[in-house]
């Protein structure tokens, strides 16, 4: 039987599983003790809870980096949460135990956030839950699994990683991860991706089908796991880990190496990451800087603005791995699919077309230059940082970012903050508009990163995420191609630095194109990281136009990929 969940980290690992069942604390005879015994033991449980939790995230910082404690302060920020305090302080005045208070005023937080429409909402139900066992714990005396002491090669199977567990988890001992609930956004997903372990979130039914000690093969590349795997599929399994170890000792000399073309001319490759925790491991990957930090982890998974102080730690935290290199902020790019439930953006029936990326920071000017700000005060610091705007359309847009960034630098010096005074600025070219007048945008802009994952909906009409729209969404189109190559061009003309951050940049079929037309910066996903740097060695200058040549000389995306079934690269 193979089990079905989330592939939250790739990879593929097989062990004796080792299975957590949580049995419910067991708290009977525990009586009424009285308002202020009850309140006392509630206090001191709080108070080894947030000692036992500030020593994790210390944990933490060491494994996944700086800012990933973040994750565990936020459970700390709850616990001394004063509404929090006075729903527990009332449970029990009303007669109830420490621990029914507990019981019931957090489980009153998890059904509230499980009920919730957005999806990470409701996976912070897990950080609550995993905040409310460890209260109870501490209630009852109980000590929590020792993850740190799992057999060396095993697979956890677990009803639920909560993200104190996922620190204590270690690579080395643990060959992959199966849970019954959760998603690739739950921050027990982020940090395995930080820590390198496959994992598979969500197959229903996990503990139930493993028994302790059983063989089971977790595949997080395709989000499956197979229990009890027969002969045939532990030699797959073998023959397929024998090839990714071939691949990793191929590529492992160019984690090292500058990223060079075939003919020495010298590129930069990037990392994109959705969290600071990832910048870690692009750093330890090779990366020379990061292309492209999605803010939105920032904003998505509460009920309020971020503030500018978590903002500022989290921006010093992705650029901490690179002291050297250049690392690219992207400012929110709210709306399209990415929903923020609590900022008020209007209802619409185009989101892609409407108010996203920088539209949607103009309309809630504040919020932008708490962003703005925390961006400057963070350049003080990082002297590579560089700030790049989503959805840009106009000349005039990047004006008035500049003009904001202007306004916020006198405003910090004056409050006598350190801060940089300017920024590089940078525009994301992702739309249409954006790619026609990028001479224009050249003129206003710093550098360019270009985004071909919006680029190609939109010149295409083909929305990026509906699986009706997948034949037409490629960028291999004219269409698409063109405008990249024109894009590149501008930029060069204009003298500015030129990247490319959408998941094209790692395609090994787009490459000699980009190549061609003298694109110096790549961003990709860490994983691909070393692929993509050995692929642009075994690329000349004049290899790279043959192909050029021969690709845009084609009418239409069909016959560029009938060229590509019969490349002799492939
Ligand atoms: C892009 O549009 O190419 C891009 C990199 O940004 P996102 O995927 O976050 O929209
Ligand atoms: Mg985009």
């Amino acid at each position: 039987m193979i089990l079905r969940g989330i592939g939250a980290s790739g990879g593929v690992g097989m062990g004796p599983a080792v299975c957590l069942r949580a049995a419910a604390p067991d708290r009977a005879g525990r009586g009424y003790a009285g308002v202020e015994d009850e309140r006392a033991r509630l206090r001191a449980a709080s108070c080894q809870v947030e000692r036992e939790t500030a020593a994790l995230a210390e944990r933490m910082r060491v494994r996944a980096g700086e800012s990933e404690p973040a994750i565990l302060t936020g459970q700390i920020t709850m616990l001394r949460d004063p509404e929090l305090e006075l729903q527990l302080d009332r449970a029990i005045q009303e007669g109830e135990t420490a621990e029914a208070a507990v019981d019931a005023v957090f489980g009153g937080y998890i059904r509230l956030f499980e009920g919730l429409e957005d999806e990470r909402m409701r996976l912070r139900a897990a950080d609550i839950r995993d905040l409310q066992s460890r209260l109870l714990r501490a209630l009852l005396g109980r000590r929590e699994a020792d993850l740190s002491r799992l057999p060396a090669g095993c697979v956890l199977v677990t009803r639920e990683l909560t993200p104190s567990m996922a620190v204590g988890l270690d690579r080395e001992r643990v060959a992959a991860i199966l849970t019954e609930t959760g998603g690739s956004a739950s921050h027990a997903a982020i940090l395995t991706r930080a820590l390198g372990i496959p994992a598979v979130l969500g197959a229903a039914g996990a503990l139930q089908a493993v028994e302790n000690g059983e063989l089971v093969l977790v595949d997080g590349d395709a989000g499956t796991a197979l229990p009890r795997p027969g002969r045939k599929e532990q030699e797959e399994y073998r023959t397929r880990r024998a090839a990714l170890l071939r691949r990793q000792a191929r590529l492992e000399p160019y984690r090292r190496r500058p990223t060079v073309d075939g003919d020495g001319r010298r590129l930069r490759l990037y990392a994109n990451v959705g969290h600071p925790a990832e910048a870690v491991r692009a750093a330890a990957e090779g990366a020379e800087g990061i292309g492209l930090l999605r803010t939105e982890f920032l904003f998505l998974d509460r009920a309020e603005p971020p503030t500018e102080e978590e903002q500022l730690a989290a921006y010093l935290a992705a650029a901490r791995p690179f002291p050297r290199g250049e690392v690219v902020i992207r400012t929110l790019d709210a709306g399209g699919d990415k929903r923020i439930p609590w900022l008020a953006l209007p209802q619409e029936r185009n989101p892609f077309l409407g108010c996203r990326g920088l539209r949607a920071s103009f309309a809630q000017p504040e919020l932008f230059r708490v962003q703005l700000r925390a961006l400057l005060r963070a350049g003080a610091e990082a002297p590579g940082l560089r700030v790049l705007l989503p959805m840009a359309t106009s000349v005039s847009e990047v004006r008035k970012v500049r003009a904001m960034l202007a306004q916020c630098a006198v405003e910090l010096e004056r409050e006598g903050m350190a801060c940089r005074l300017e920024l590089p600025l940078g525009v994301m070219v992702e739309t249409p508009a954006a790619a026609r007048t990028a001479d224009l945008l050249a003129q206003e802009s710093d550098f360019f990163s270009i985004g071909t994952n919006d680029l190609t909906q939109y010149i295409l009409a083909a929305d990026r995420n509906a699986p009706e729209a997948k034949r037409l969404y490629t960028p291999f189109h004219p269409a698409v191609l063109r405008e990249l190559r024109d894009v590149i061009r501008a930029g060069r003309q204009a003298g500015i630095p030129v990247g490319l951050c959408g998941e094209a940049a790692a395609d090994p079929e787009l490459l000699p194109l980009l190549l061609a037309w003298g694109l110096e910066e790549l961003s990709v996903s860490p994983a691909l990281l070393l692929e993509t740097r050995a692929r642009i060695a075994g690329w000349t200058a004049a290899e790279a136009g043959a192909v050029e040549r021969q690709v845009m000389a084609l009418a239409g995306p069909e016959e560029i990929r009938a060229y590509y079934d019969a490349w002799p690269h492939n």
